[in-house]
């Protein structure tokens, strides 16, 4: 019996844990297939969690006859459920979660319900610690290059249970989907499936990192012989785990040649022995990104896309907004938009990403590692450091005496204007804050805007 039978068959409600856009679509979803519905979100008004789409939201699902509490979550009644559908963001073990596996009660994420209601599409499902948006973006891409009706969904922005509540019907859906999505994830049968690598994260939400790569196992939960993985091979822990998993496993690889790998000494990015294009053609910058596209080509191979649509598709990729996004050149200085990087390692790889002379725009709200990392990365190619923000007295005492640094306040044109003097002609400017925005913006979208706005103006 399908997921949504099972439920209706029950005679009892189904409680959706958060109401962000992944459980409002849920909760509609839901209502549409007959199930009752208690949704419940700690906010005690959703224009704290939806913003200017809280009124219609609110009205669809007063229409559609949800039960709706905000300011609390009724835990006895969460027990009572049939279901309790987990929105992402949610950690596992969070009060009303775990009110519902105590009780028994059937617990999934949002990721599930959409994928009941999408049962004809196939599925590229893209994991990993880092690089899953850049990766989910680029597969969708290369998909479309190639011809399938395809979109990006999951954690990258779209909701699976929005996609399925919209009239549209991809026969290819690229899914992001982070740890705690796939903790409460079983129904999922990726066509491709992709782990981009593995490193220590959301240690704050776990409370061991075998927890955490645990979850990302549940990638393969659903495996079978015809299963087909698309894998980073020069990562170990990556490797190691995917041990014995039944079906196919591509590698990519940067450092060595694999299925998709980077030839450097010809510059070419290449699948086995054939060439899919010269690296400068690839308009991201880093190796990462690299290994980004070569992990995306990967998957459109398996899903059956034609070489040429897969080089053509990498060419007229271009960067995400806020992640190494190149704005433009003035007077011969590349500005650089990288306002996602909100911690160090993010601008570590940002750093080693440049093969430039740079100005790197360090600051905002300190988030308690130190700076002094950074410095090794940034190596003999940084002009200088610009602190500004609430975290301008760490870095300066951290970086001091490492690099060149230049303490600034918080006014954002003023970090602008010294970083515009430092750089010379052929450098690059590169906003990496490895802070989070919080102190002078409302967040990292609005940071990276910001500049590019001030960019846009010189
Ligand atoms: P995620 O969705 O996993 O957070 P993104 O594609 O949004 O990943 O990239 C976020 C940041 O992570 C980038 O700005 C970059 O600093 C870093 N990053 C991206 N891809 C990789 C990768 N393959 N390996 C290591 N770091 C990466």
């Amino acid at each position: 019996m399908s997921l949504f039978a099972r439920w209706r068959a029950s005679g009892r409600e189904a409680a959706v844990i958060g109401l962000g856009k992944s459980g409002v679509a849920s909760a509609l979803l839901l209502r549409r297939e007959g199930i009752p519905v208690y949704a419940s979100d700690m906010a005690r008004d959703l224009s704290k969690v939806l913003g200017a789409e809280a009124e219609s939201a609110g009205r669809r699902l007063a229409e559609a006859g949800v039960a709706l509490e905000l300011g609390r979550h009724d835990l006895s009644r969460i027990g009572r459920a049939a279901a309790c559908v987990v929105s992402p963001g949610v950690p596992p073990g969070a009060p009303p979660v775990a009110a519902a596996r105590g009780a028994g009660v059937e617990v999934v994420s949002e990721i599930d319900v959409g994928y009941a209601a999408l049962p004809g599409a196939r599925y590229a499902v893209i994991t990993g610690t880092n690089g899953k948006t850049t990766t989910t973006a680029l597969t969708a891409h290369l998909l479309q290059a190639a011809g399938f009706p395809s979109l990006a969904a999951g954690n990258i922005g779209r909701a699976l249970a929005e996609v399925a509540l919209s009239e549209e019907r991809p026969s290819w859906v690229a899914l992001e989907i982070s740890s705690f999505q796939l903790h409460d994830t079983h129904a999922l049968v990726p066509t491709v499936g992709a782990m981009t690598n593995l490193a220590p994260d959301h240690l704050d939400r776990y409370t061991a990192l075998e927890e955490y790569y645990a979850d990302k196992d549940r990638l393969y939960l659903n495996a079978h012989p015809e299963s087909r993985w698309v894998l980073n091979g020069d990562d170990g822990e990556v490797e190691r785990r995917s041990r014995g998993v039944p079906g196919t496993r591509r590698w990519f690889r940067i450092r060595s040649r694999a299925d998709g790998w980077l030839d450097r000494t010809a510059g070419r990015l290449m699948l086995g022995d054939t060439a899919l294009l010269p690296r400068e053609e690839l308009l991201l910058l880093g190796d990462h990104n690299v290994a980004n596209a070569l992990c995306a080509a990967l998957i459109a191979r398996e899903a059956g896309a034609e070489l040429d649509a897969i080089a053509r598709g990498l060419r007229s990729f271009r960067a995400l907004p806020h992640r190494m996004e190149p704005i433009r050149t003035v007077d011969g200085v590349l500005w650089i938009n990288d306002s996602k990087a909100t911690n160090i390692a993010s601008t570590q790889v940002a750093v080693e990403a440049l093969e430039r002379p740079f100005v790197l725009l360090l600051g905002g709200r300190h988030k308690g590692e130190p700076y002094t990392a950074l410095a090794a990365a940034a190596g003999q190619h940084c002009r200088g450091v610009v602190a500004y923000g609430e975290a301008r007295d760490l870095v300066t005492r951290d970086l001091a005496g490492l690099v060149p640094v230049t303490k600034v306040g918080t006014d954002f044109a003023e970090v602008i204007a010294t970083a515009r003097y430092l750089a010379r002609p052929g450098d690059a400017v590169l906003l990496s804050p490895a802070c989070s925005s919080y102190d002078m913006f409302r967040n990292y979208e609005d940071r990276g805007a910001q500049f590019r706005a001030a960019v846009e103006a010189l």
